[in-house]
């Protein structure tokens, strides 16, 4: 079974002026459409072909096709479910609880994720993950790598991520990422956050 690239579940105008139309029609049209593509290409007839993207992403590991194309497949598909237009603002319960052990504040959680994604030199991802033991942990990951694969970033299952590719935003901030990043926090659907929180702690 080849994967499939995701629909998204807005429009690629709906998070103007955040993230605007033209870097989303490309990012999800050409960059995710390529590497859901050469995945598919690197897996066929071999027997990663059945099995699920997490499943690939730790027994194809050691090939760099399968690394770097189900990572982007995997890290594209969660950043889209994490976006919403009209959202934004704060998690609420648990997840909101889990933030304020974890990092003290939502503030303080905010600061250490922006400067996850600011310091990551070159193209790579910043991460949220929760561990089964409900403990949340941030850091990123270079290039199309994620914490799923064996040994890379903080492990622990990712629940909210940001692209801090170029392509994820030269069209619109040129070469001010921190403008990008702090633009990210008003179309995060917490909701969503939330479910995957509860779904893997
Ligand atoms: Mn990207």
């Amino acid at each position: 079974m080849a994967f499939t690239l995701p629909d998204l579940s807005f429009d690629y105008n709906a998070l103007e002026p955040h993230f605007d139309a033209k870097t989303m029609e490309i990012h999800h049209s050409k960059h995710h459409n390529g590497y859901t593509n050469k995945l598919n290409a690197a897996i066929e007839g071999t027997d990663l072909a059945d099995q699920s993207i997490e499943n690939v992403l730790v027994n194809g590991f050691s090939n760099t096709a399968v690394r770097n194309n189900g990572g982007g497949f995997y890290n594209h598909s969660l950043f889209w479910s994490i976006l919403s237009p009209n959202a934004g603002g704060a998690p609420t319960g648990d997840l909101s609880a889990a933030i304020n052990d974890n990092f003290g504040s939502f503030e303080a959680f905010k600061d250490e994720f922006s400067k996850a994604a600011a310091t990551r030199f070159g193209s790579g991802w910043a991460w949220l993950c929760v561990h089964k033991s409900g403990k949340l942990e941030v850091c990123s990951t270079a290039n199309q790598d994620n914490p799923l694969m064996p040994s890379i970033g903080c492990g622990g299952t990712p629940i909210l991520c940001l692209d801090v590719w170029e392509h994820a935003y030269y069209l619109n901030y040129q070469n001010r990422r921190p403008d990008y990043i702090k633009a990210f926090w008003n179309i995060i659907n917490w909701e969503k956050v939330s479910e995957l929180f509860n779904a893997h702690k």
